[in-house]
């Protein structure tokens, strides 16, 4: 009678904390910490690092097939774990230059594999079939560009399939018919929550199945299952969630497995200030492990769609990477035959980087100059005590933002048209390629 007592004891006491470690998004966070097996960032993952990858899983256990080639035939994986009746079926990096989740999914089929013991694992395994294709577009992914190697955009193409990647696509939905579909991107990072000025680090969308963007039980489970995801990420990013554009559109994929009777969710990672690509993933992880249990356990159901109503939309054009805000500009250089007076203003750039030769070459230019009072920066310095003087070339729109600040008590001593100027009379800051040396000097304003 003790034993069994015993028994009962650690029966129930297991129970609880398997169960416990599954409701929990701040459990799921932890544990991609110490288990994610990803260690790339993302923006750096190649085709050949995602085998490398795949082939870790197969080791694993995970079944990982083939099932096409891209158009510069490169392989395309499908990983599969579970054998319930419910069929979800995830894809990623359709868009080659967005690679978040390609890295999210691998996490999440390591973790599933290995904690197969876990109470809700063990039943989630038991009620779906989870497959997932990761890095759709492995040409795109190669050369870090949005479109495939026919400069197609894969996801304009549901319609007209002349990319091999989007009638892969359409026959693996085709062939399998999944219940639901989860299609896996990234946006802007300079995206912001409504009227917020806040980065969007994530994005939702039950997608619309037709142009009236009315509901059926597939979109109402959509919006239910962003709600499950925005319950889970608001721990760690409240605030910094929005709903995506939710207009129907004829040529995209999500829309169409829509319509052909798969419901989509988007799920579009954006940015956050601080926080670093590998975290990112882990934000997708404890997004997709959370929906994947509330599908698993029925929970889903209970789910609030006006979660998701409440959601603000995405706004784009309100943010820039870095605005400087109360410069008193030296135009140092002629523009049209005339040598302009210094003048206050406030100016953005923006950033932008491109793979080649095995390394990003980061870009930082003007975007505009005036009063940017609107506008939000990602980050905003306050240069009021500063002048800004271009080093290369006149500062206006779509030039290379090379600047030099210095403070304006030194400025009586220093002549602006000297062509060394920045070794003759060293500045106190500098901003050049998106990277800045004595930042710390100029105040912050956000
Ligand atoms: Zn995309």
């Amino acid at each position: 009678m003790k034993y069994f007592n015993l028994m009962l004891c650690l029966a129930l006491a297991l129970l609880v904390v398997n169960s416990a470690q599954a409701q929990n998004p701040q459990v799921l966070f932890r544990e991609w910490q110490q288990q994610h097996v990803t260690n790339l960032d993302p923006s750096r993952v190649r085709h050949a690092d995602l085998k490398i990858y795949l082939d870790r899983l197969r080791e694993e256990g995970i079944s990982v097939r083939e099932v096409g080639r891209s158009t510069a035939n490169r392989e395309i994986f499908e990983m599969e774990f579970g054998r319930g009746p419910l069929k979800v079926f995830m894809w990623s990096q359709m868009h080659g230059d967005e690679p978040t989740a390609t890295s999210a999914l691998v996490d999440l089929f390591h973790y599933l594999q290995r904690n197969r013991s876990a109470t809700w694992i063990a039943a989630l395994e038991k009620r779906i079939t989870l497959r997932a294709v990761p890095m759709l577009n492995p040409d795109g992914a190669e050369l870090y560009q949005r479109r495939n190697l026919q400069s197609i955009d894969i996801n304009r193409d549901a319609r007209a399939l002349a990319t091999t990647e989007g009638r892969l696509l359409k026959k693996l939905r085709d062939e399998w018919q999944p219940d639901i579909g989860f299609n896996l991107h990234n946006e802007n990072p300079r995206t912001a929550v409504g009227n917020s000025g806040l980065q969007s680090a994530i994005s939702l969308l039950a997608v619309a199945f037709d142009p009236s963007g009315g509901d059926n039980a597939g979109r109402i489970r959509g919006k239910k299952i962003c709600a499950v995801m925005t319950e889970a990420l608001n721990p760690f990013i409240k605030g910094h969630i929005a709903r995506y554009d939710d207009t129907f559109n004829p040529r995209a994929f999500g829309d169409l497995f829509s319509r052909w009777g798969t419901p989509v969710v988007l799920v579009e990672t954006g940015a956050l200030k601080g926080k670093s690509e590998m975290e990112l993933v882990q934000l997708n992880f404890v997004a997709f492990a959370s929906a994947l249990e509330a599908l698993s356990d029925g929970s889903v159901e209970k789910a609030q769609t006006t979660v998701y109503e409440a959601l603000p939309f995405n706004t784009s054009g309100a943010l820039y990477d870095l605005i400087v805000r109360n410069a008193t500009i030296i135009p140092r250089f002629e523009i049209d035959h005339t040598r302009l007076a210094p003048f206050l203003a406030d100016f953005a750039i923006n950033e932008a980087a491109s793979w080649s030769d095995g390394k990003f070459q980061r870009r930082a230019s003007i975007q505009e100059v005036g009063d940017l009072s609107v506008f939000y920066g990602i980050d905003e310095v306050n240069a009021t005590d500063f002048y800004v003087v271009p080093q290369r070339s006149a500062l206006r729109n779509g030039a290379e933002a090379s600047l030099l600040f210095y403070r304006k008590e030194r400025a009586s001593k220093i002549d602006w048209t000297l062509p060394d100027l920045e070794t003759r009379f060293p500045p106190d800051a500098v901003y050049r390629n998106g990277e800045w040396t004595g930042k710390d000097k100029l105040t912050f304003k956000r």
